[in-house]
């Protein structure tokens, strides 16, 4: 049961109407860890939920925060533009009964359409790592501000070449509260490298 997770009850709600009635495995095990705010490493496959294991925890952790805190808290990292795609859409799904805008920041769509987007302040972003840069870099993404950082499928963005704009990316969030970081495979030795220079005393979950 969701419930005995201890997720807020708008996200219990949503979950409920979308009929998501037993959590997965992977969410069984990760929401209660990532609900303490202890940092993450999960090597899960997709298909198992592990895209519901670190929403619902960042949505709950925005859902509880002092309304003064509001500014783009939490950051979602990604691969490819269809990844986000779907993330953007679960997001979406489960804050159906939240005041939480998620906005997207991928390749091949407007800069300057992105940066207005960025100045109206969503509580979350999900990017791929090149497009994520470049707004750095152009100081429309205020990177100091984010609390919750999330990589997922890291092991395919090192794959992708994306290597050094996420040692970047993550230097620039150096204020975040807590990192999840999730990918298929183990991973060779630059991912447990970034592993263990990113994350603080994870809990490591292999499923
Ligand atoms: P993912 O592994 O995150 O890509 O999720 C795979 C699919 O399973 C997605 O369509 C999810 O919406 C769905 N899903 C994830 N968790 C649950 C659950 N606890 N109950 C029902 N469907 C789920």
């Amino acid at each position: 049961m969701f419930a005995e997770l201890w997720l807020h009850e708008r996200l219990l709600k949503a979950l409920a109407e979308l009929e998501f009635s037993e959590p997965t495995e992977v969410q069984k095990q990760a929401i209660p860890v990532a609900l303490q705010g202890r940092d993450l490493r999960v090597t899960a496959q997709t298909g198992s939920g592990k895209t519901a294991a670190f929403v619902l925890p960042i949505l709950h952790h925005l859902l509880n925060q002092e309304e003064s805190a509001h500014a783009t808290r939490a950051l979602i990292i990604v691969p490819t533009r269809e990844l986000a795609r779907q993330i953007t859409d679960e997001i979406e799904r489960f804050a159906r009964f939240t005041f939480i805008k998620a906005t997207m920041l991928i390749g091949g769509e407007g800069f300057r359409e992105q940066a207005a987007e960025l100045r109206r302040v969503p509580e979350i972003i999900v990017a791929t790592p090149g497009r994520l840069l470049e707004h750095i870099e152009a100081a429309s993404f205020p990177a100091k501000e984010v609390r919750w950082l999330v990589l997922d499928e890291a092991d395919r963005m090192l794959d992708l070449g994306f290597a050094d704009a996420m040692q970047s990316i993550i230097k620039a969030c150096e204020l975040r509260e807590q990192t999840l970081l999730f990918s298929a495979t183990t991973g060779g030795r630059v991912l447990r490298e970034i592993t263990q220079s990113l994350l603080h005393e994870p809990v490591h979950l292999m499923l």
